[in-house]
């Protein structure tokens, strides 16, 4: 059972009144019975065990019986700023490096890129993204959803990245390889991880981010789809701050 998320005013001393989508997802399609266990988080990182109590009215009520803090941030965070993909790899990039924990997802508009998101049905596909990032957050049993960024060109984000430390994952360069990058360490910093479109990083984009201060890492000599690239490197990352084992 996923972890959900809940905001800390749902919650009335030692029980929880859930309504609005969750408590339909959690009735209409997870079934859930009075008397099963649900697990749910709260934007101060706390995570209660609750009862089913009551899924007669409206709403969902549950009684909370164990509660715990979250785990004090001990890693960098993570940015990934993905050019945008085309149709379902996309999603499948948000959704997998949302289970990777990534701390927010910044959508870029690359030069070479196949798609742009269309400004009329903007605040639809972030708001979609968002729901794939949470969805997949809750599953993993993250203890709070990635935020999906407002998009930005990419030369834009390479000269206004707002992390102590950004990389670009290029294609055909025989330079660095992510497990020989120096990482910063301290648990408030941010790491950038910028990675291109279906048709590669413009000549131009690679310079902006040289100029950006974005440093250039490899893997390997294989051209991998960006999907592939991106949830690669975000492992890698990942394992090397710890997050993954
Ligand atoms: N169309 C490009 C070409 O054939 O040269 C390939 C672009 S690749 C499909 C999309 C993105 O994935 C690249 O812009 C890069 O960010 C990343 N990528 C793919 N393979 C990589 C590799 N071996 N090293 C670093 N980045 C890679």
């Amino acid at each position: 059972m996923p972890a959900f998320f809940i905001r800390s005013d749902e919650i009335r001393e030692d029980h929880i009144v859930l309504s609005g989508d969750l408590s339909r997802h959690l009735k209409a399609s997870l079934r859930v019975k009075v008397g099963e266990s649900i697990l749910l988080t709260d934007e101060r990182r706390r995570r209660y065990r609750a009862r089913v109590a009551d899924v007669a009215g409206p709403g969902l009520t549950a009684t909370i019986y164990d509660s715990q803090e979250g785990p004090e941030e001990k890693w960098p965070s993570l940015l990934l700023a993905q050019a945008v993909l085309k149709g379902d790899h996309m999603d499948w990039v948000i959704q997998k490096s949302s289970e990777l924990g990534v701390r927010s997802i910044l959508p870029l508009i690359a030069r070479r890129g196949v798609v742009r998101p269309r400004p009329d049905r903007l605040a639809g596909q972030l708001a979609r993204w968002q729901r794939i990032a949470t969805e997949a957050a809750q599953q993993s049993e993250q203890w709070e959803p990635p935020r999906i960024l407002e998009p930005l060109d990419s030369e834009a984000f390479f000269f206004s990245h707002p992390t102590s430390q950004a990389f670009i994952l290029l294609e055909h360069h025989r330079g660095t390889g992510l497990l020989d990058v120096a990482l910063p360490a301290k648990a408030g910093a941010c790491i950038g991880l910028a990675v291109g479109p279906e048709g590669g990083w413009a000549r131009e984009e690679i310079e902006a981010a040289q100029e950006g201060g974005l440093h250039s890492v490899t893997l390997g000599p294989q051209i991998l789809r960006a999907e592939t690239a991106a949830v690669s490197a975000v492992s890698i990352l990942q394992c090397r701050l710890g997050r993954l084992g």
